[in-house]
């Protein structure tokens, strides 16, 4: 394990960080948690990162109950306090005196401000009563050692935070994705001294989920993720990268991802980064900090749908597939957003959220029209014949929505038809009607068969050649 020095507070931390907001909540796990402590300290990670309210709660519980075992404190901790949850100096002194019993230290390493999004967050946290002047008593009475501040803010605001000089060390988010918006922040906390600890290298997920994308971050025989977590870690101004954890599995991959960092000056990381792909626009990392819509609209999930139609180069087939999987929705189905604005005002990223969401209503509107004119044509209210919908798809499961939709239940003369076996006999998704094999189409007199699975639609037509008769039409979607 590679240890680094946290800015100018003397403190060496490994360059792994073990995040424990991953940590199952589930007291059946317990136990096996404080082995997955041990097992951190084992491997030589020394920085654990917690909060009052990670892991339903059970965070500061478990390493508490993990460092009591210890003699020697080997270990840093950074724990934290949130302005909505302690806005006074007196509730900051009181969430210290709790999180120091609850991990069974006599020393808070690192006390974050957590989770700064917007200059207005701020000046409420340094105003005369507010939370860092908390910290600062906290600090006088030897409870904390360095008090930090932990932003999902950049640019402007950023370099601000800094050079107020008030804090020891930050957390911010670095990665592949966002390292563009965050680098000239990092470089002046560095240059002012101040420890830097990373949190989100994988970018929520994302560059994981989109290895393509991303395989210029790849070495040779590593995956994405350990490219991921080398190019955070390359960087000469990071002190810290912080992994969530849930297993051991999490543990050793993140060990072996940082055993093969490169020590690089910044000219060498620059190099790198320019290979990088460019976002065509800045990415939503599905923090979830904008819950709460007021028209229940889950917006992390939509945006991450958003950032799958960027990735892709503005696919509308990837993007409807991928919003279908993150939230729910049919293509044809546009958002109810009133535009209340509540959501930007959260959004770490700063993202424009609205806009994004009349974007995708306008591709989902498209989406209903040709729906319609799908359903008018191959569906009309009478007189069409006994049809079969063969390939149980999206497109296929799609159409039937659309047309339950706008006009009702299918008629009966529609038929389901799957070559998988496994499908047949079953409901056709929540419908009562029910999936037939191949060998059922003249039994059931099905006159027309419309393909509803277009990659297959060639081996579907040759294969059909063996069921259908003469005068059999056949179209495809
Ligand atoms: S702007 Fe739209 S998506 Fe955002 S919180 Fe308001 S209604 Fe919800
Ligand atoms: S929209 Fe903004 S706040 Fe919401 S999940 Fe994405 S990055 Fe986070």
């Amino acid at each position: 394990m590679q240890y680094r020095n946290y800015g100018n507070t003397l403190k060496r931390v490994s360059v792994l960080g073990m995040g424990t907001s991953r940590l199952s909540g589930k007291e059946t796990d317990f136990k096996s948690n404080i082995e997955l402590i041990d097992r951190a300290l084992e491997l030589g990670i020394n920085y654990f990162d917690t909060a009052p309210t990670y892991a339903s709660g059970t965070s500061e519980k478990i390493l508490g109950a993990a460092f009591q075992n210890y003699k020697e404190k080997n270990f840093m901790v950074a724990s934290k306090s949130m302005l909505s949850m302690e806005p006074t100096a007196d509730d900051v002194l009181r969430r210290v005196d709790s999180s120091l019993k609850t991990l069974h230290i006599e020393k808070i390493d690192f006390f974050h401000m957590w989770s700064i999004l917007t200059m207005d967050q701020y000046e409420r946290i340094i105003a005369p009563g507010g939370p860092y002047e908390g910290a600062l008593k906290a600090k006088e009475h030897g409870l904390i050692d360095h008090i930090c501040v932990s932003v999902h803010c950049g640019g402007e605001e950023l370099n601000r935070i800094i050079l107020d000089g008030l804090f020891d060390g930050v957390t911010l988010g670095f990665n592949a994705l966002n390292y563009r918006h965050r680098l000239d922040g990092l470089r002046l906390a560095a240059s002012k001294g101040m420890g830097t600890a990373i949190m989100n290298p994988l970018a929520g997920g994302l560059i994981p989920q989109n290895p393509v994308y991303f395989q210029n971050l790849c070495q040779p025989g590593g995956t994405v993720i350990d490219g991921a977590i080398q190019f955070v870690a390359s960087h000469p101004q990071v002190s810290t990268i912080l992994i969530g954890i849930n297993s051991e599995r999490d543990i050793l991959e993140a060990v072996k991802a940082l055993e093969a960092v490169p020590a690089l000056n910044e000219n060498q990381w620059e190099e790198i980064a320019d290979r990088l792909p460019v976002p065509a626009e800045a990415l939503c990392t599905m923090c979830d900090y904008c819950r709460g819509c007021p028209a229940g609209i889950r917006v992390s999930r939509l945006m991450g749908a958003y950032n799958e139609y960027v990735l892709s180069g503005r696919d509308e087939t990837h993007f409807h597939e991928w919003r279908k999987m993150y939230y729910g929705a049919y293509p044809f189905e546009t958002t109810p957003c009133v535009k209340c604005g509540q959501c930007e005002s959260k959004c770490t990223q700063h993202l424009p959220i609205i806009r994004r969401i009349q974007i995708m209503n306008e591709i989902c509107g498209k989406e209903a029209d040709k729906q319609r004119t799908l359903c008018e044509k191959y569906f009309p209210e009478t007189g069409y014949p006994k049809t079969g919908i063969y390939g149980m798809s999206i497109t296929a499961e799609t159409l039937l929505k659309a047309y339950q939709t706008f006009y009702g239940r299918l008629p009966q003369q529609t038929y389901f038809l799957d070559s998988n076996p496994a499908k047949w006999g079953n409901n056709l998704f929540d419908t009562d009607q029910t999936i037939h094999s191949p060998e059922e189409i003249q039994k059931l007199g099905i006159e027309r068969i419309i393909i509803a699975a277009p990659k297959y639609e060639k081996p579907i037509r040759e294969f059909l050649k063996n069921y259908v008769t003469e005068g059999t039409e056949i179209y495809a979607l």
